[in-house]
């Protein structure tokens, strides 16, 4: 007989752990302990099952990169021991920690399945159930021991996402997630469907790498009609600003008056580090394709195709935190690293 699989659950915090108090109607924390016995069917699944928490669970809106680097201790000393991790998140910034976790682990060869849900687990209409049951499914999955994701997804509503691919786009919908420039990986139904051509294929000879160090001093800039010079002047000039996410229009277009393109012009020269990422869900960032962009390219912003702004944000604090040559910088980002972006040749 093949051993079962090894699964560890991770609770970090948000709705999924939540059981309404029908006295009152609130929600409350969840004696996650008990869990297991809130969904007698998890003992049907053919693996093992162990779970954590964080200490103090918390709502997703409160995660930040120290918590990300908590979350990454634990999957890392647990590494050997486990065959699949499942993180239980909130669902509200559920993409920004698991595209940094898809940075922070190089060379995976296990999967780590992100999933939550938009109702609580003691809810009647619970999207709980299916979501956790579905994930812990996946993270069991093997051919011959030899796990079928390999790589840090999420998991809602039917659907398994490569993680850095994702984001929340809608706050009242079950399906609240959407990936629009890569294809699902996963799909459920009567069985679970893999489409295997689109996972990561990881060598699992590699040791793996747990990268910590990540740099907080960037931030998310989305120009918009009217922004005014003032505005931009005072926020390249933040101290101790290390990189940009410039959210622009379309396929990376961006105003081309002078006092725009001189302000991004210095901030390079002072070494920050400037991603052009679309304002648009879905399609990627060409730069040269309109006027209105090839000032940016030939000032050196760097591409961010068709990465998520979530994935930007996560690979742009994982990169400054490796301290990597500035000439080197640009060829890097736009760079797929752990298939998050598309590069347009
Ligand atoms: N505010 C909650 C959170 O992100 C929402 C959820 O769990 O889905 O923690």
């Amino acid at each position: 007989m093949t051993k079962l699989p090894n699964i560890l659950l991770i609770y970090t915090g948000g709705t999924i752990g939540m059981v309404k108090d029908y006295k009152t109607g609130s929600l409350k924390a969840f004696n996650f302990n008990k869990l297991l016995e809130h969904i007698p069917e998890v003992h049907h699944l053919k693996c093992l099952i162990e779970s954590t928490t964080f200490d103090v669970p918390i709502d997703s809106s409160n995660m930040d990169p120290d918590n990300w680097v908590v979350l990454a201790e634990i999957i890392e000393k647990n590494y050997d021991k486990f065959d699949g991790f499942v993180v239980l998140h909130g669902s509200d910034t559920m993409s920004y920690t698991a595209s940094a976790i898809s940075f922070m682990f190089e060379n995976l060869s296990k999967p780590i399945i992100f999933t939550g849900s938009q109702l609580p687990i003691g809810d009647l209409r619970t999207d709980a159930k299916e979501n956790l049951i579905t994930s812990i499914e996946i993270a069991s999955a093997n051919t011959n021991g030899v796990p079928v994701v390999s790589e840090v997804c999420l998991y809602f509503e039917y659907k398994l996402y490569r993680a850095n691919r994702t984001t929340k786009m809608n706050a009242e919908h079950f399906q609240a997630f959407m990936s629009y420039n890569y294809p699902t990986l996963c799909e459920s139904g009567v069985h679970l469907k893999f489409f295997k051509q689109y996972l990561q294929k990881n060598p699992i000879d590699k040791k793996l790498k747990v990268i910590k160090n990540l740099n907080k001093n960037i931030l998310i800039l989305k120009i918009f009609p009217g922004i005014q010079k003032s505005t931009v002047e005072s926020i390249l000039n933040i101290n101790g600003l290390k990189g940009v996410i410039l959210e622009t229009y379309g396929s990376g277009n961006a105003p081309s008056t002078d006092w725009f393109l001189n302000l991004l012009q210095e901030a390079i020269n002072k070494g920050i580090h400037i991603i052009n990422v679309t304002q648009c869900a879905g399609g990627s960032v060409i730069m040269g394709r309109y006027e209105t962009s090839v000032a940016l390219e030939s000032i050196g912003i760097i591409s961010g195709y068709d990465i998520t702004t979530e994935s930007a944000l996560a690979k742009l604090m994982y990169l400054l935190g490796m301290n990597i040559p500035k000439n080197e910088f640009k060829s890097i980002f736009e760079t797929s690293l752990r298939g998050e972006l598309t590069q347009v040749l």
